[in-house]
Protein backbone atom coordinates (compact mmCIF):
# COMPACT_ATOMS: atom_id res chain seq x y z
CA UNK A 1 0.00 0.00 0.00
CA UNK A 2 1.10 3.78 -0.10
CA UNK A 3 2.62 4.37 3.14
CA UNK A 4 1.81 8.23 3.11
CA UNK A 5 -0.56 10.72 1.54
CA UNK A 6 -1.99 14.29 1.53
CA UNK A 7 -5.15 15.38 0.85
CA UNK A 8 -7.09 18.76 -0.06
CA UNK A 9 -7.64 21.46 -2.74
CA UNK A 10 -4.29 23.39 -3.07
CA UNK A 11 -1.94 20.88 -0.95
CA UNK A 12 0.14 20.16 -4.15
CA UNK A 13 2.06 23.71 -2.51
CA UNK A 14 3.03 21.27 0.28
CA UNK A 15 5.36 19.33 -2.41
CA UNK A 16 8.61 20.76 -1.66
CA UNK A 17 8.37 20.43 2.05
CA UNK A 18 7.91 16.62 1.20
CA UNK A 19 10.58 16.48 -0.77
CA UNK A 20 13.23 18.24 1.34
CA UNK A 21 13.20 14.83 3.96
CA UNK A 22 14.39 13.03 0.80
CA UNK A 23 17.15 14.74 -0.87
CA UNK A 24 20.39 13.21 -0.94
CA UNK A 25 23.62 15.39 -1.53
CA UNK A 26 24.12 16.05 -5.69
CA UNK A 27 21.25 12.97 -6.30
CA UNK A 28 18.27 15.56 -8.49
CA UNK A 29 14.62 14.71 -8.30
CA UNK A 30 13.30 14.06 -11.94
CA UNK A 31 9.91 15.36 -12.32
CA UNK A 32 7.50 13.61 -15.23
CA UNK A 33 5.10 15.83 -15.83
CA UNK A 34 2.36 15.47 -18.74
CA UNK A 35 2.84 17.54 -21.07
CA UNK A 36 -0.44 19.18 -21.61
CA UNK A 37 0.76 21.74 -18.97
CA UNK A 38 3.66 22.72 -20.63
CA UNK A 39 2.77 26.24 -21.10
CA UNK A 40 0.77 26.41 -18.08
CA UNK A 41 3.14 28.90 -16.55
CA UNK A 42 0.82 29.50 -13.31
CA UNK A 43 1.39 25.51 -12.38
CA UNK A 44 4.84 24.99 -13.52
CA UNK A 45 5.73 28.01 -11.02
CA UNK A 46 4.46 26.21 -8.27
CA UNK A 47 7.50 23.36 -8.91
CA UNK A 48 10.33 24.24 -6.99
CA UNK A 49 13.08 23.01 -9.01
CA UNK A 50 16.48 23.10 -6.99
CA UNK A 51 19.80 22.58 -7.71
CA UNK A 52 20.28 20.05 -10.46
CA UNK A 53 16.60 18.80 -10.28
CA UNK A 54 15.30 18.33 -13.79
CA UNK A 55 11.81 18.46 -15.47
CA UNK A 56 10.52 16.67 -18.15
CA UNK A 57 7.16 17.22 -20.07
CA UNK A 58 5.80 13.11 -21.34
CA UNK A 59 3.12 13.05 -23.93
CA UNK A 60 0.16 11.18 -22.70
CA UNK A 61 -0.94 11.00 -26.79
CA UNK A 62 0.03 6.82 -26.09
CA UNK A 63 0.23 4.41 -23.44
CA UNK A 64 3.43 3.57 -21.75
CA UNK A 65 5.75 1.21 -23.65
CA UNK A 66 8.74 -0.70 -21.74
CA UNK A 67 11.30 0.78 -24.50
CA UNK A 68 10.56 4.80 -23.45
CA UNK A 69 10.52 3.49 -19.80
CA UNK A 70 14.41 1.82 -21.13
CA UNK A 71 15.46 4.69 -22.73
CA UNK A 72 14.10 7.20 -20.20
CA UNK A 73 16.36 5.54 -17.50
CA UNK A 74 19.27 5.27 -20.09
CA UNK A 75 19.06 9.17 -20.38
CA UNK A 76 19.26 9.98 -16.85
CA UNK A 77 22.04 7.68 -15.88
CA UNK A 78 23.91 9.40 -18.58
CA UNK A 79 23.36 12.22 -17.26
CA UNK A 80 23.47 12.46 -13.83
CA UNK A 81 26.29 10.60 -11.57
CA UNK A 82 23.77 9.99 -8.97
CA UNK A 83 20.76 7.99 -9.17
CA UNK A 84 17.97 10.13 -8.69
CA UNK A 85 17.08 11.56 -5.03
CA UNK A 86 13.07 10.49 -6.05
CA UNK A 87 11.18 10.60 -8.98
CA UNK A 88 8.01 12.61 -8.96
CA UNK A 89 5.22 11.87 -11.65
CA UNK A 90 2.67 14.23 -11.93
CA UNK A 91 -0.24 13.36 -14.84
CA UNK A 92 -2.73 10.53 -15.24
CA UNK A 93 -2.26 6.99 -15.18
CA UNK A 94 0.20 7.60 -18.31
CA UNK A 95 2.70 9.87 -16.46
CA UNK A 96 2.12 8.03 -13.17
CA UNK A 97 2.75 4.38 -14.33
CA UNK A 98 5.63 5.75 -16.24
CA UNK A 99 7.12 7.31 -13.36
CA UNK A 100 6.93 3.99 -11.27
CA UNK A 101 8.41 1.94 -13.87
CA UNK A 102 11.25 4.51 -13.99
CA UNK A 103 11.41 4.43 -10.80
CA UNK A 104 11.80 0.40 -10.36
CA UNK A 105 14.57 0.58 -13.65
CA UNK A 106 16.79 3.05 -12.00
CA UNK A 107 17.51 0.33 -9.58
CA UNK A 108 17.09 -3.16 -11.47
CA UNK A 109 19.03 -4.08 -14.32
CA UNK A 110 17.91 -5.43 -18.06
CA UNK A 111 14.69 -3.76 -19.64
CA UNK A 112 11.17 -3.20 -18.08
CA UNK A 113 9.86 -5.92 -20.15
CA UNK A 114 11.59 -8.40 -18.00
CA UNK A 115 9.36 -7.29 -15.42
CA UNK A 116 6.01 -7.73 -16.71
CA UNK A 117 4.24 -9.81 -14.75
CA UNK A 118 3.69 -10.38 -11.21
CA UNK A 119 6.79 -9.98 -8.68
CA UNK A 120 9.55 -10.20 -10.79
CA UNK A 121 10.90 -7.05 -9.17
CA UNK A 122 14.11 -7.83 -7.23
CA UNK A 123 15.48 -4.90 -6.15
CA UNK A 124 13.28 -1.57 -4.04
CA UNK A 125 12.72 0.99 -6.86
CA UNK A 126 14.06 4.55 -5.93
CA UNK A 127 11.80 6.85 -3.99
CA UNK A 128 8.65 8.16 -6.20
CA UNK A 129 5.81 9.95 -5.84
CA UNK A 130 2.62 10.52 -7.39
CA UNK A 131 0.71 13.50 -8.28
CA UNK A 132 -2.93 12.76 -10.55
CA UNK A 133 -4.16 15.55 -12.85
CA UNK A 134 -7.07 13.56 -13.72
CA UNK A 135 -9.42 10.66 -11.71
CA UNK A 136 -10.23 7.32 -12.40
CA UNK A 137 -7.54 4.51 -13.35
CA UNK A 138 -6.19 4.17 -9.66
CA UNK A 139 -2.70 4.42 -10.57
CA UNK A 140 -2.08 6.38 -8.10
CA UNK A 141 -3.11 3.66 -5.40
CA UNK A 142 -1.86 0.43 -7.42
CA UNK A 143 0.72 -2.11 -7.17
CA UNK A 144 1.06 -2.05 -11.36
CA UNK A 145 2.35 0.07 -14.05
CA UNK A 146 1.36 -1.51 -16.88
CA UNK A 147 3.37 -1.42 -20.30
CA UNK A 148 3.31 -2.35 -23.63
CA UNK A 149 6.09 -4.59 -24.38
CA UNK A 150 7.78 -6.20 -27.43
CA UNK A 151 5.23 -9.21 -26.74
CA UNK A 152 2.02 -7.99 -24.66
CA UNK A 153 0.55 -5.16 -22.63
CA UNK A 154 1.66 -6.19 -18.79
CA UNK A 155 1.79 -4.42 -16.08
CA UNK A 156 4.92 -4.65 -13.45
CA UNK A 157 3.36 -5.93 -10.44
CA UNK A 158 5.00 -5.80 -7.38
CA UNK A 159 5.35 -4.73 -3.63
CA UNK A 160 8.00 -2.03 -4.91
CA UNK A 161 5.79 -0.24 -7.61
CA UNK A 162 3.09 1.46 -5.28
CA UNK A 163 4.29 5.02 -4.98
CA UNK A 164 5.85 5.89 -1.33
CA UNK A 165 4.11 8.98 -1.16
CA UNK A 166 0.91 10.54 -2.89
CA UNK A 167 -0.52 13.99 -3.47
CA UNK A 168 -4.15 14.36 -4.04
CA UNK A 169 -5.13 17.99 -5.06
CA UNK A 170 -8.62 17.80 -6.86
CA UNK A 171 -7.48 21.33 -8.11
CA UNK A 172 -4.86 19.51 -9.76
CA UNK A 173 -7.91 17.83 -12.47
CA UNK A 174 -9.80 21.20 -13.05
CA UNK A 175 -8.45 21.67 -17.08
CA UNK A 176 -10.01 17.97 -17.97
CA UNK A 177 -11.70 17.81 -21.30
CA UNK A 178 -15.21 16.01 -20.14
CA UNK A 179 -14.70 13.69 -22.85
CA UNK A 180 -11.41 13.00 -21.28
CA UNK A 181 -13.28 13.36 -17.56
CA UNK A 182 -16.09 10.60 -18.71
CA UNK A 183 -13.37 8.14 -19.86
CA UNK A 184 -11.37 8.01 -17.40
CA UNK A 185 -13.64 8.03 -14.50
CA UNK A 186 -16.04 5.31 -16.14
CA UNK A 187 -12.42 3.08 -15.54
CA UNK A 188 -13.41 3.43 -12.31
CA UNK A 189 -16.55 2.55 -12.09
CA UNK A 190 -15.75 -0.12 -14.23
CA UNK A 191 -12.93 -1.10 -12.10
CA UNK A 192 -15.84 -1.60 -9.09
CA UNK A 193 -18.16 -3.14 -11.45
CA UNK A 194 -15.91 -5.84 -12.30
CA UNK A 195 -14.55 -6.09 -8.52
CA UNK A 196 -17.67 -6.16 -6.61
CA UNK A 197 -18.88 -9.43 -9.05
CA UNK A 198 -15.78 -11.07 -9.96
CA UNK A 199 -15.25 -14.63 -7.61
CA UNK A 200 -12.20 -12.83 -6.59
CA UNK A 201 -14.28 -10.89 -4.23
CA UNK A 202 -13.52 -10.67 -0.57
CA UNK A 203 -14.20 -8.01 2.47
CA UNK A 204 -11.28 -6.00 1.86
CA UNK A 205 -11.85 -5.80 -2.05
CA UNK A 206 -15.77 -4.96 -1.66
CA UNK A 207 -15.43 -2.25 1.39
CA UNK A 208 -13.21 -0.03 -0.78
CA UNK A 209 -15.47 -1.10 -3.88
CA UNK A 210 -19.02 -0.46 -2.04
CA UNK A 211 -17.76 3.03 -1.20
CA UNK A 212 -16.40 3.88 -5.10
CA UNK A 213 -19.11 2.61 -6.59
CA UNK A 214 -21.61 4.63 -4.40
CA UNK A 215 -19.40 7.68 -5.23
CA UNK A 216 -19.43 7.50 -9.29
CA UNK A 217 -23.29 7.48 -9.32
CA UNK A 218 -23.17 10.60 -6.89
CA UNK A 219 -20.84 12.11 -9.35
CA UNK A 220 -22.15 10.70 -12.72
CA UNK A 221 -25.55 10.18 -12.28
CA UNK A 222 -27.01 12.50 -9.53
CA UNK A 223 -27.69 16.44 -9.64
CA UNK A 224 -26.53 17.51 -6.19
CA UNK A 225 -22.58 18.09 -6.63
CA UNK A 226 -20.99 21.41 -6.64
CA UNK A 227 -18.08 21.10 -9.42
CA UNK A 228 -15.39 21.08 -6.71
CA UNK A 229 -17.25 18.26 -4.29
CA UNK A 230 -17.77 16.76 -7.95
CA UNK A 231 -13.59 16.99 -8.51
CA UNK A 232 -12.89 15.68 -4.65
CA UNK A 233 -15.16 12.88 -4.77
CA UNK A 234 -13.96 11.60 -8.21
CA UNK A 235 -10.47 11.59 -6.48
CA UNK A 236 -11.69 9.63 -4.07
CA UNK A 237 -13.58 7.04 -5.85
CA UNK A 238 -10.32 6.94 -8.11
CA UNK A 239 -8.53 5.70 -4.76
CA UNK A 240 -11.18 3.51 -3.42
CA UNK A 241 -11.48 1.57 -6.89
CA UNK A 242 -8.05 1.47 -7.02
CA UNK A 243 -7.31 -0.12 -3.94
CA UNK A 244 -11.05 -2.41 -4.39
CA UNK A 245 -8.73 -3.95 -7.64
CA UNK A 246 -5.64 -3.93 -5.81
CA UNK A 247 -6.78 -7.28 -4.23
CA UNK A 248 -9.40 -8.72 -5.77
CA UNK A 249 -9.54 -8.32 -10.45
CA UNK A 250 -10.88 -6.65 -12.76
CA UNK A 251 -12.99 -8.33 -15.54
CA UNK A 252 -14.05 -8.63 -19.13
CA UNK A 253 -14.34 -5.50 -19.71
CA UNK A 254 -10.46 -5.09 -18.94
CA UNK A 255 -9.34 -8.04 -20.65
CA UNK A 256 -11.24 -7.03 -24.15
CA UNK A 257 -10.09 -3.48 -23.91
CA UNK A 258 -6.39 -5.05 -23.15
CA UNK A 259 -6.86 -6.27 -26.63
CA UNK A 260 -7.92 -3.07 -28.53
CA UNK A 261 -5.02 -1.39 -26.80
CA UNK A 262 -2.73 -3.33 -27.88
CA UNK A 263 -3.25 -4.20 -31.68
CA UNK A 264 -5.34 -0.65 -32.09
CA UNK A 265 -3.84 1.36 -29.67
CA UNK A 266 -7.12 2.19 -28.02
CA UNK A 267 -6.51 4.07 -24.68
CA UNK A 268 -7.91 2.24 -21.38
CA UNK A 269 -10.34 4.84 -20.39
CA UNK A 270 -12.25 4.89 -23.69
CA UNK A 271 -11.33 1.26 -24.79
CA UNK A 272 -12.89 0.15 -21.67
CA UNK A 273 -16.08 2.09 -22.56
CA UNK A 274 -16.49 0.85 -26.48
CA UNK A 275 -16.33 -2.83 -24.50
CA UNK A 276 -18.54 -2.40 -21.72
CA UNK A 277 -21.77 -1.39 -23.73
CA UNK A 278 -21.81 -4.82 -24.93
CA UNK A 279 -21.38 -6.74 -21.96
CA UNK A 280 -25.02 -7.20 -20.64
CA UNK A 281 -24.46 -10.45 -20.53
CA UNK A 282 -22.35 -9.91 -17.70
CA UNK A 283 -23.02 -7.22 -15.74
CA UNK A 284 -26.65 -6.65 -16.76
CA UNK A 285 -27.26 -3.59 -14.46
CA UNK A 286 -24.06 -2.04 -14.57
CA UNK A 287 -24.68 -1.50 -18.59
CA UNK A 288 -28.20 -0.29 -18.03
CA UNK A 289 -26.48 2.30 -15.75
CA UNK A 290 -23.82 2.93 -17.59
CA UNK A 291 -26.61 3.99 -20.69
CA UNK A 292 -27.78 6.30 -18.47
CA UNK A 293 -24.50 7.91 -17.55
CA UNK A 294 -23.70 8.54 -21.13
CA UNK A 295 -26.94 10.12 -22.30
CA UNK A 296 -27.14 12.30 -19.11
CA UNK A 297 -23.01 13.36 -20.06
CA UNK A 298 -23.97 13.32 -23.54
CA UNK A 299 -21.07 11.35 -24.48
CA UNK A 300 -20.12 9.55 -27.84
CA UNK A 301 -18.88 6.59 -27.68
CA UNK A 302 -16.43 5.31 -31.09
CA UNK A 303 -18.37 3.13 -32.32
CA UNK A 304 -17.49 0.21 -35.78
CA UNK A 305 -13.61 0.35 -34.92
CA UNK A 306 -13.08 -2.97 -34.96
CA UNK A 307 -15.37 -3.18 -38.38
CA UNK A 308 -11.42 -3.17 -40.64
CA UNK A 309 -9.76 -5.34 -39.05
CA UNK A 310 -7.70 -8.10 -40.63
CA UNK A 311 -8.16 -11.59 -39.70
CA UNK A 312 -4.39 -11.41 -38.18
CA UNK A 313 -5.50 -8.09 -36.50
CA UNK A 314 -8.65 -9.79 -34.67
CA UNK A 315 -6.17 -13.56 -33.90
CA UNK A 316 -3.84 -11.26 -32.16
CA UNK A 317 -6.73 -9.76 -30.26
CA UNK A 318 -8.27 -12.15 -29.43
CA UNK A 319 -5.06 -13.65 -28.33
CA UNK A 320 -4.48 -10.94 -26.08
CA UNK A 321 -7.49 -10.72 -24.58
CA UNK A 322 -7.61 -14.75 -23.67
CA UNK A 323 -4.17 -14.25 -22.07
CA UNK A 324 -5.28 -12.48 -19.22
CA UNK A 325 -6.27 -15.27 -17.44
CA UNK A 326 -6.67 -14.13 -13.80
CA UNK A 327 -9.45 -11.80 -14.92
CA UNK A 328 -11.44 -14.49 -17.05
CA UNK A 329 -10.98 -16.40 -13.76
CA UNK A 330 -12.54 -13.51 -11.53
CA UNK A 331 -14.61 -12.70 -14.00
CA UNK A 332 -16.04 -16.13 -14.95
CA UNK A 333 -14.93 -18.59 -12.45
CA UNK A 334 -12.13 -21.18 -13.21
CA UNK A 335 -14.10 -22.69 -15.89
CA UNK A 336 -14.26 -19.57 -17.77
CA UNK A 337 -12.90 -21.38 -20.97
CA UNK A 338 -15.94 -23.05 -21.16
CA UNK A 339 -18.19 -19.43 -21.54
CA UNK A 340 -15.39 -17.42 -23.39
CA UNK A 341 -14.31 -19.23 -26.74
CA UNK A 342 -12.54 -17.51 -29.09
CA UNK A 343 -15.26 -17.27 -31.46
CA UNK A 344 -17.42 -15.70 -28.65
CA UNK A 345 -14.70 -13.03 -28.24
CA UNK A 346 -14.57 -12.36 -32.03
CA UNK A 347 -18.44 -11.74 -32.15
CA UNK A 348 -18.02 -9.52 -29.07
CA UNK A 349 -15.30 -7.44 -30.92
CA UNK A 350 -17.13 -6.94 -34.06
CA UNK A 351 -20.03 -5.24 -32.73
CA UNK A 352 -17.52 -3.01 -31.71
P1 LIG B 1 -3.92 9.72 -19.48
O1 LIG B 1 -2.90 9.82 -18.45
O2 LIG B 1 -3.59 8.94 -20.70
O3 LIG B 1 -4.39 11.17 -19.88
C1 LIG B 1 -5.50 11.35 -20.75
C2 LIG B 1 -5.51 12.74 -21.32
O4 LIG B 1 -5.83 13.69 -20.32
C3 LIG B 1 -4.16 13.15 -21.88
O5 LIG B 1 -4.37 13.83 -23.08
C4 LIG B 1 -3.62 14.09 -20.82
O6 LIG B 1 -2.73 15.03 -21.36
C5 LIG B 1 -4.89 14.74 -20.33
N1 LIG B 1 -4.83 15.35 -19.00
C6 LIG B 1 -4.39 14.81 -17.85
N2 LIG B 1 -4.55 15.67 -16.83
C7 LIG B 1 -5.09 16.78 -17.36
C8 LIG B 1 -5.49 18.04 -16.81
N3 LIG B 1 -5.43 18.32 -15.51
N4 LIG B 1 -6.00 18.97 -17.66
C9 LIG B 1 -6.15 18.70 -18.99
N5 LIG B 1 -5.79 17.55 -19.55
C10 LIG B 1 -5.28 16.59 -18.74
O7 LIG B 1 -5.31 9.13 -18.93
P2 LIG B 1 -5.70 8.13 -17.79
O8 LIG B 1 -7.01 7.60 -18.18
O9 LIG B 1 -5.56 8.75 -16.44
O10 LIG B 1 -4.61 6.99 -17.85
C11 LIG B 1 -4.62 5.94 -18.77
C12 LIG B 1 -3.42 5.09 -18.50
O11 LIG B 1 -3.49 4.57 -17.18
C13 LIG B 1 -3.26 3.89 -19.41
O12 LIG B 1 -1.93 3.81 -19.84
C14 LIG B 1 -3.60 2.71 -18.53
O13 LIG B 1 -2.93 1.53 -18.91
C15 LIG B 1 -3.15 3.20 -17.20
N6 LIG B 1 -3.81 2.55 -16.06
C16 LIG B 1 -3.03 2.18 -15.04
C17 LIG B 1 -3.56 1.57 -13.92
C18 LIG B 1 -2.69 1.17 -12.81
O14 LIG B 1 -3.18 0.63 -11.83
N7 LIG B 1 -1.41 1.38 -12.88
C19 LIG B 1 -4.94 1.36 -13.84
C20 LIG B 1 -5.73 1.76 -14.89
C21 LIG B 1 -5.16 2.38 -16.00
ZN1 LIG C 1 -8.75 0.17 -15.62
Amino acid sequence: MVPKVVFGEGCFDQLSTILTSQKQEKAPFIYLVDDTFKNNTQFLDRINLRFNDKLLFVSADEEPKTRQVDEMVKNIKTEFTYLPSGIIGIGGGTVMDLAKAVAIMLNNKGSAADYQGWDLVKKKAVYHVGIPTISGTGAEVSRTTVLTGPVRKLGINSDFTPFDQVVLDPQLTKGVPKNQWFFTGMDCFIHCVESLNGTFLNAFSQSYGEKAYELCLEIFLGDSLSEEESRAKLMMASWHGGMSIAYSQVGVAHAMSYGLGYVLGTKHGVGNCIVFQHLKEFYPKDVALFEQMVAKHNIQIPQGICKDLTSDQMDTMITVALGMVPLWENALGTNWQEVITPEKLKALYLKM
